[in-house]
């Protein structure tokens, strides 16, 4: 399908109002990650008229294997010994952008952070929350996530690659899903963990039932009653609290993580760009908690390693816990003054990730890795918070960033998610629970 036969395409303004902001970027996207060139720009670059291009692309693009060459996947760029590009000149400008415009960009470069998604019919327009401009207008405009439907857009072009789920692989009961998920998601009756508990009971609900879409919209109904009359609100309040359990949680994901960062690194040396830019907004947490619990611990591997081997596992689990809380008063302030930060956060993360059906996962699932991602958030940013005395908005759009840039939602990551809320206590579902508490 593409986007001239998909009937309708939608947009949300943090989309419509994405701009570039280049020489001002905090973390250019040109670093870091595999800068894949599709063969008619890898061929163009080789022979191209101006030397300096021609020299940078003979020595930098490589073939990928045969076995996984394909017209947009034909090359790549190989990056420097600091995992930087190496067609940026001294300043950081992009020697292909500057001296042969941006058509002459590889598809990759030209399309992100751009990913246009499939739902069903729809074509939906999103961006990727790596790029700190997206984070900065996913969180901090109240408007973000309005959506129109349009024509055209600046973020379409049609030889971006589309993702998502066409109407063929679209599951019966994922629209009627959404939809009650953005319903529950903006009910400003309820306190956004109460929210929470509504969305992550109704997908547990619903789970045995995905095949049955009447049975599933039955459960939708009976949930927004319960939720109007008080009964889930009460439901929500009797959850018990289980000590200890948001760090078990915290240190065994972390890992996972940062995979690629190991203990080594952690001293700076020898780290890309992104994951030193990681690093610096990790390390606030290590060193806070290393603080409280008196001990010489100085990284984050080091810090997980000692409450895995069981060393030190009752001070870490007190020093998350008293972290939290210190931090709440300095945290407090900043998300009373950005009320929609996390709440357009949520309604990104349902939105663009389409409940992970990308990798084949369910919406039970989804949530388990929403409810990590906004545990291990938090565990940064109280570290940031308690060791600056404030968060601010460059932190924040700082820290997202980094963080989707880092995190994995890849199926091996929601499997080993699952087994571990599955040991951590005596019922999964209690498990996810416990961190709204
Ligand atoms: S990360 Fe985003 S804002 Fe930064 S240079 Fe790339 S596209 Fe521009």
């Amino acid at each position: 399908m593409s986007a001239e036969n998909a009937s309708q395409i939608f947009e949300p303004l943090f989309v419509r109002n994405f701009r570039c902001i280049g020489d001002q970027c905090p973390s250019n996207c040109c670093h870091s990650w595999t800068i894949t060139l599709d063969k008619k720009k890898y061929k163009e670059a080789r022979k191209s008229p101006d030397n300096v291009i021609k020299v940078l692309a003979k020595e930098h693009f490589k073939r990928l294997p045969s076995e996984s060459l394909s017209d947009s996947s034909y090359g790549y760029i190989r990056l420097d010994n600091r995992g930087l590009c190496p067609m940026l000149d001294d300043k950081g400008w992009c020697e292909v952008h500057k001296r042969l415009g941006e058509k002459a960009l590889s598809l990759t470069c030209q399309q992100y952070p751009r990913m246009p998604q499939y739902f069903g019919e729809r074509l939906e327009l999103s961006l990727t929350l790596s790029c700190p401009a997206v984070a900065d207008a996913v969180l901090f405009d109240p408007d973000a996530m309005v959506m129109n439907q349009v024509e055209t857009s600046d973020s379409l072009k049609s030889h971006f690659k589309r993702g998502g789920s066409p109407s063929s692989a679209l599951p019966l009961w994922a629209g009627i899903l959404r939809d009650f998920s953005f319903h529950v998601l903006l009910n400003q009756n309820l306190t956004l963990p109460e929210r929470l508990f509504v969305l992550g009971l109704t997908y547990h609900q619903v789970d045995p039932h995905l095949e049955n879409p009447l049975k599933v919209e039955a459960i939708l109904h009976q949930n927004l009653r319960l939720t109007e009359d008080g009964s889930l609100r009460n439901a929500f309040a009797s959850l018990p609290e289980l000590k200890g359990h948001k760090w078990n949680i915290f240190s065994h994901q972390v890992g996972h993580i940062t995979d690629g960062i190991r203990r080594e690194k952690e001293a700076y040396s020898g780290l890309t760009p992104s994951e030193r830019r990681f690093m610096r907004l990790q390390m606030p947490l290590v060193r806070q908690m290393a603080k409280l619990m008196g001990e010489d611990i100085e990284g984050m591997t080091e810090l997980s390693d000692a409450w895995k081997s069981g060393q030190h596992a009752p001070e870490s689990t007190q020093a998350f816990e008293q972290l939290l809380q210190d931090a709440r008063p300095i945290l407090a302030p900043f998300f009373a003054q950005n009320p929609q930060l996390l709440l357009n956060f949520l309604l990104y993360q349902i939105y663009h990730h389409q409940f992970l059906l990308y990798i084949k996962r369910k919406p039970i699932q989804f949530f388990q890795v929403l409810m990590v991602d906004l545990l291990l958030i938090e565990g940064y940013m109280a570290g940031i918070a308690v060791e600056c005395g404030e968060i601010n908005k460059d932190i924040a759009v700082a820290l997202f960033s980094a963080y989707s840039k880092k995190r994995q939602h890849n199926a091996a990551f929601v499997d080993r998610l699952d087994k571990c809320l599955e040991e951590s206590a005596s019922d999964k579902l209690a498990a996810v629970f416990a961190l709204l508490k």
